[in-house]
């Protein structure tokens, strides 16, 4: 590592909260899917901020969106009327079943704004006194409280305890086990389609159009967090229109905003009724600057058609992915994914590898020690893809 880096880092030894294990990585500018450097070496990005800059680094459609509008209106919180939320639901609402947008800040935020949302329409619509969320095994809802509580991962709450009440989990993919667990005080089953930090996980159709027939016979709601697999990822504008499946409401939050902070939920007239005047709020939430920049973000994706693109490119990169699978016999052991969520499992700790990729100018995540994840940006161009393969295939058959 240079001085540079190493000085980046003893600075911050001094002043963050050392809540965050950091890849060995300064970076100081983006571009696109570029990404460089405190000592001016440029990455190919595959990451994008967390499946974050769907557009990739400094759009300039997007800065020019976000310059307009830092001239015009920031932040008046939700005590006011403000059109630049209005155009943004009007966007993000024409793209799925659902009627009412409720804006926030972050993804936890989002399903935080589910979960109570399940709650208050049991109670004041339904007139039940059913409060609990079931989620699935391997999931990941955020760190708030209740979002830690519906991720429901020891190793994620440890020393926070105690975690709010009314929450049960269920390994993903046993229906059985879902029907035992729901009961008089159930109010909505939560999950990710395509199960993000779990490490890509697709969850499977028959499993997800029996979750949604389990719901609508047992009269629960059926809530999908779209944060990660959401915004057109997936190939579809939500992960959950891969499946067929009408959730009661959704939580988005990631690339909403292409890296402002930003997060929505969505949901039918129906299952909004709980909410009435005063009973969510969040003072940033929907604010005119991150929502314009929102509403700038999906008029360009809807443009360019990117959502379909990612289906195609993400399917014909793991069809690639796969053909290095066999052509190196031991190395990988599945590949994985839906559009630009790609998760290449290894069979051995990927430890290594991931390091090697980032020195040869790779950027992506490893999640679980075994499996690099790609969340690249939507507009990322193939011959990063390719090149990343190509790199890939020149690593494993070194090893
Ligand atoms: C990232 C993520 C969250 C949490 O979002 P934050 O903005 O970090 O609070 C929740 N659910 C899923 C599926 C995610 O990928």
């Amino acid at each position: 590592m240079s001085k540079a880096f190493d000085a980046v880092v003893a600075r911050e030894e001094n002043l963050l909260c050392r809540s965050y294990s950091r890849y060995p990585l300064a970076i100081v500018r983006g571009k696109g899917s570029r990404l460089w450097d405190v000592d001016g070496k440029e990455y190919v990005d595959l990451l994008a901020g967390i499946a974050v800059v769907g557009l990739g680094h400094c759009n300039d459609e997007i800065c020019d969106a976000l310059a307009a509008q830092s001239r015009k209106l920031w932040h008046v919180s939700n005590l006011f009327y403000q059109e630049e939320q209005l155009e943004l639901a009007e966007k993000l609402l024409a793209t799925t079943h659902h009627e009412k947008a409720f804006f926030c800040n972050s993804g936890a935020e989002a399903n935080e704004a589910l979960i109570k949302l399940a709650r208050r329409y049991m109670r004041s619509v339904k007139q039940r006194d059913a409060f609990e969320i079931i989620t699935l095994g391997n999931c990941f809802h955020g760190r708030t409280l209740g979002a830690l509580a519906a991720t429901g991962r020891e190793s994620l709450s440890d020393g926070f305890t105690p975690l709010p009440e009314g929450f049960a989990q269920v390994p993903a993919g046993d229906l059985a086990a879902l029907e035992a667990a729901i009961s008089g005080k159930t109010a909505a089953v939560l999950l990710e389609c395509v199960q993000g930090e779990g490490g890509v996980l697709p969850l499977p159709a028959e499993y997800l159009k029996g979750v949604e027939a389990l719901c609508r016979k047992k009269d629960i709601l059926l809530l999908c967090d779209e944060v990660q697999a959401g915004m057109g990822r997936t190939g579809k504008f939500w992960a959950f229109q891969n499946y067929d499946i009408r959730p009661d409401a959704i939580s988005v939050a990631k690339s909403l905003a292409n890296g402002l902070p930003m997060g929505a939920m969505l949901a039918t007239s129906e299952a909004a009724r709980g909410f009435v005047a005063g009973s969510h709020a969040t003072t940033f939430g929907g604010g005119a600057l991150v929502s314009a920049v929102a509403a700038k973000t999906i008029e360009i994706m809807q443009r360019d058609g990117l959502v379909e693109r990612a289906g195609q490119l993400g399917a014909q990169v793991r069809a690639e992915a796969e053909a290095l699978m066999r052509r190196l016999p031991g190395k990988i052991r599945e590949v994985r994914g839906l559009g630009l969520m790609i998760g290449i499992e290894l069979c051995e700790d990927g430890t290594e590898v991931w390091k090697e990729l980032i020195r040869r100018g790779f950027i992506c995540n490893l999640s679980h020690g075994v499996t690099l994840r790609l969340l690249p940006p939507l507009n990322v161009d193939k011959a990063d893809l390719d090149a990343f393969l190509a790199v890939l295939e020149d690593i494993l058959q070194g090893r």
